[in-house]
């Protein structure tokens, strides 16, 4: 069990990390494109040009300034970001050989700087309105870094009792080290913001009566689907999201030596590579989606792939079994879709002949997860996704914002990040505009 541990936690973190020769090696392989196509492809804008040029010249601290400017969470999204399907795949480079490794020169800046922490941003003038922020993942925590830096005060009202949202309740600590994400997120807190933990906040008419000029809501998804399936209620059953939680605070459930998860999202594979990080011998996925069809990012299915993480695509669950009140077996059976192309749960047809049996000690349900709170007064679509405009990330409710997965319905990290900015230059608008007004009124309703 110790070995596995050690080796998911060797794929998965330490070992993509550059020494600084190798890392302006890398970066001097970049053409330093007149119109680089990499500036497009990042949802936070950083300009990944200037970026790699100051590590080929050895200026590190320097790149990872430059990056925190556009994006505060430098190393993190240097861990976490798609970069093969954002930055990395629009690399000219990539035409002649191989992409430039941004991601791995973004996590290199990140580190470098982490052991000499670089000046803040200076907060602009004090501004006297308030924001509150609901929900510290890279949404909240992206809006409540921008707000600070343009002098509003700044409220962080969050419901668990950590900061970092799916990055300390979600990815699992193998892949995205604890201790390095709170360093990282010590940054936001020491640009002044206030952040009260423990707080569930839903009202949010009454946050904007009770002293706000405005609000911003971020608070992801936190309702875990579960599909239905006979043999749910043994012991041994698991929801994903409820899986990856409990470990990311330090737990170690035990899963037993086979492990079956349902799903093919990248929810599912950190759930799988989480099995084998736990102890379990043989961890078995089960997706409707062929193997080019999975969702998950490409990257970590083929680490997952490489762990000897048996795939069985094109499949759809029928039955958890058990014995004695705990699961014992997982079964399902082939599927082909009606409509090609359209991956949804509705449109799988079984195919007579092709039913199969694995022996299991635990299932992990990970096929999603949805919007938990309905907020009074906000517009929402009928999945409680929040209509927003998609400028000002402005809810229908004046004086209230939206941003990150409860807009998006799931996305990444880093298009979270980018909408929390975007977010706060909504906020900036809104209030500079009632201030304009002299609606010093806002307050009391936010209008
Ligand atoms: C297991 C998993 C792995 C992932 N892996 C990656 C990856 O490798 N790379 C990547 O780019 N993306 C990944 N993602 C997606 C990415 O993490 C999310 O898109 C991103 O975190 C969304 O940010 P957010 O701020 O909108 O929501 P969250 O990160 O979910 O943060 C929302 C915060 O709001 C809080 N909250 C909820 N309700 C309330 C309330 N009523 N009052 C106050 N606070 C509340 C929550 O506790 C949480 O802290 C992954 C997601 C999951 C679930
Ligand atoms: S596209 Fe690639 S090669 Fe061109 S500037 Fe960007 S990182 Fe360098």
């Amino acid at each position: 069990m110790a070995d596995n541990a050690q080796k998911v936690e060797e794929l998965s973190e330490s070992g993509r990390t550059y020494s600084p020769h190798e890392a302006v090696l890398e970066a001097s392989r970049c053409l330093m494109c007149d119109e680089a196509p990499c500036l497009d492809g990042c949802p936070a804008g950083v300009d990944v040009r200037r970026f790699v040029r100051k590590i080929r010249f050895g200026n590190f601290r320097g790149a990872a300034r430059l990056i925190r400017e556009a994006n505060l969470l430098v190393g993190i999204c240097g861990r976490v970001c798609p970069q093969e399907i954002l930055c990395m795949e629009n690399c000219t480079r990539g035409s002649l050989d191989t992409p430039i490794d941004i991601a791995g020169l973004q996590r290199f800046a990140g580190d470098v700087e982490l052991g000499t922490l670089a000046p803040l941003p200076e907060p602009a003038e004090g501004r006297k309105e308030k924001v509150a922020i609901l929900g510290a993942g890279p949404a909240g925590l992206a809006a409540a870094a921008e707000l600070r830096k343009l002098g509003f005060g700044v409220e962080v009202l969050e419901r668990a009792d950590s900061m970092g949202g799916v990055l300390t309740q979600g990815i699992p600590p193998f892949r995205l080290d604890r201790g390095f994400v709170e360093s990282e997120l010590d940054y936001i807190g020491r640009l002044g913001a206030e952040v009260h933990l423990g707080r569930d906040e839903k009202d949010v008419g009454a946050l904007l009566k009770g002293g706000f000029d405005a609000v911003v809501i971020g608070v992801g998804l936190y309702r875990p689907y579960t599909i239905g399936l006979p043999g749910e209620d043994l012991e041994g059953v698991y929801v994903a999201a409820d899986l990856l939680a409990v470990v990311g605070q330090g737990e170690r459930p035990d899963l037993g030596e086979r492990v079956v998860v349902i799903g093919g999202g990248n929810v599912a594979i950190d759930a799988a590579m989480t099995a084998l990080y736990l102890g379990a011998e043989r961890v078995d996925m089960c997706s409707l989606e062929s193997y080019e069809e999975l969702p998950a990012f490409r990257s970590e299915v083929e680490i997952a792939q490489g762990e000897g993480i048996e795939f069985h695509t094109r499949t759809k669950p029928v039955r958890i079994v058990g014995a004695d009140g705990r699961v014992s077996g997982y079964e399902g059976v082939g599927i082909r879709w009606k409509t090609p192309g359209l991956l949804v749960p509705s449109n799988a047809e079984d195919i007579p002949g092709t039913e199969f049996r694995l022996s299991a000690t635990a299932v992990v349900e990970a096929i999603g997860q949805g919007v938990r709170d309905r907020y009074e007064g906000v517009d929402a679509d009928e999945r409680g996704l929040i209509r927003v405009d998609p400028e000002t990330m402005a809810t229908s409710m004046p004086g209230v914002f939206a941003a990150g997965d409860v807009v998006s319905g799931g996305a990444t990290a880093v298009q979270a990040f980018a909408e929390g900015k975007r977010a706060a230059a909504g906020v900036a608008a809104y209030l500079n505009e009632a201030g304009a007004r002299g609606a010093a009124s806002t307050k009391g309703g936010g209008r």
